[in-house]
């Protein structure tokens, strides 16, 4: 892998890059480890272009996301030298990037301001502080609390800290007295956290849906006492736990979906993720709409099949291949039709230009409006799709 790396980064030197395309060949050696390096003649060059001009998608600035777990705390920091001017330094060319504190640890950590560093803590269920399990209960210093905070604040780290969900009153509600003190100690410090969590991969037998949600409210609630400090913070989770849970049958359910999904036939229509997004948000709509018998929506773009379906969310939106489109995104140098006749908008493809008069007149005999044919009922979006499809544009 390091070799590979190595030789795309070498290549990558010396290859040839114009204003907004990069040439890039990479040669594999095809496995043959005998031959001399030196050696390239039976080598494979593959060619990979990329196109600088235009993104693909965009990623936010705290793409890089970095989590320790929370039983470090137990061990006190102790695989960690967060004075280490390398280590600092490091952070920082990652910055801006989240850093969580959370785990399954997390759930078994107290908050003890007045606990001194090294000191063992009285456990609350008469164990040990600092042995290996993880589920035992064990507190965390405030000086273990400052050397991170401290940490993360030179290095411009945004942090995401995982509150302890398991302190709970004798009703299963969450106990938000230990969080609180963790708040009241953090504002005194002035220090900064982008966001909480609370506990870590709770299951449901732990803990219920209902009950979490609601202790996620008293949570907001407590970050409202913090209105300098913490009350704009943001809230994440919960995360999904193991098979059994309830929590866990979102991603259940999407697995079993893309194991149904991939059984059927595929289509060759390539889609964008964005469209794709929409049409099961839009399918999953309609089945719940069925089923709380709320009948169908007025839209009938979920009767059609996917590729059908892909054209008509492609002409409706603009979102699509046609040279209006790629004008606005700066891919094409001109918005208008070969045809001469005017911008290559969806309204021009369907309703006016002269290329297609005779695929347009044998779809539609006599005239359709445009809101007909993009917001009609399925047997009004059918023909506009095969059109569409039929005008052998790349829609
Ligand atoms: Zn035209």
């Amino acid at each position: 892998m390091f070799l590979q790396l190595t030789t795309i980064l070498l290549h990558l030197a010396l290859c040839t890059a114009t204003k907004d395309v990069v040439h890039l060949s990479v040669r594999s050696p095809q496995g043959d480890r005998t031959r001399p390096k030196e050696d390239n003649s039976a080598a494979e060059v593959a060619t990979v272009t990329a196109n600088l001009q235009q993104a693909v998608n965009r990623i936010g600035s705290h793409f890089v996301g970095v989590t320790i777990d929370s039983q470090q705390v137990r061990y006190n920091w102790n695989s960690f030298d967060f004075g280490s001017t390398k280590v600092q330094n490091m952070a920082k060319a990652l910055s801006p990037s989240y850093f969580r504190l959370g785990g399954t640890a997390a759930d078994y950590m107290t908050f003890d301001p007045t606990n001194q560093k090294g000191h063992k803590g009285e456990n609350l269920h008469g164990g040990q502080v600092y042995c290996s399990n993880f589920t035992t209960q064990f507190y965390m210093s405030a000086d273990q609390w400052d050397i991170l905070n401290k940490f993360l604040r030179a290095v411009g780290w945004d942090f995401i800290m995982d509150l302890n969900a398991l302190q709970r009153n004798t009703d299963m509600s969450w106990n938000p007295a230990n969080a609180r003190q963790l708040l009241q100690y953090s504002a005194s410090k002035n220090y900064t956290i982008a966001g909480f969590q609370l506990g870590n991969e709770l299951n449901a037998q732990a803990v219920s849906p209902a009950q979490l949600a609601a202790d996620y409210v008293t949570l907001q609630n407590v970050l409202g006492e913090f209105p300098q400090d913490y009350y704009s913070s943001f809230l994440v989770g919960p995360e999904t736990p193991r098979n059994g849970d309830q929590f866990y049958f979102p991603r259940l359910e999407a697995d079993r979906l893309s194991k149904e999904g991939s059984k059927l036939e595929q289509s060759v229509h390539p889609s964008s993720y964005g469209e794709e997004k929409t049409l099961l948000r839009s399918h999953f709509r309609a089945a719940w709409r069925e089923r709380l018998h709320l009948g169908a929506e007025e839209d009938d773009i979920h009767q059609l099949d996917r590729k059908q379906q892909v054209a008509i969310f492609r002409l409706r939106t603009g979102h699509c291949q046609l040279l209006s489109h790629l004008y606005r995104l700066k891919i094409s140098h001109t918005d208008q039709c070969p045809c001469g006749t005017g911008p290559q908008t969806p309204e021009h493809v369907l309703q006016a230009c002269p290329t297609f008069d005779t695929l347009r007149r044998q779809t539609w005999p006599s005239e359709v409006q445009l809101r007909e044919k993009l917001w009609g009922t399925a047997a009004s979006l059918r023909p506009t799709a095969g059109f569409a499809l039929n005008t052998g544009l790349d829609i």
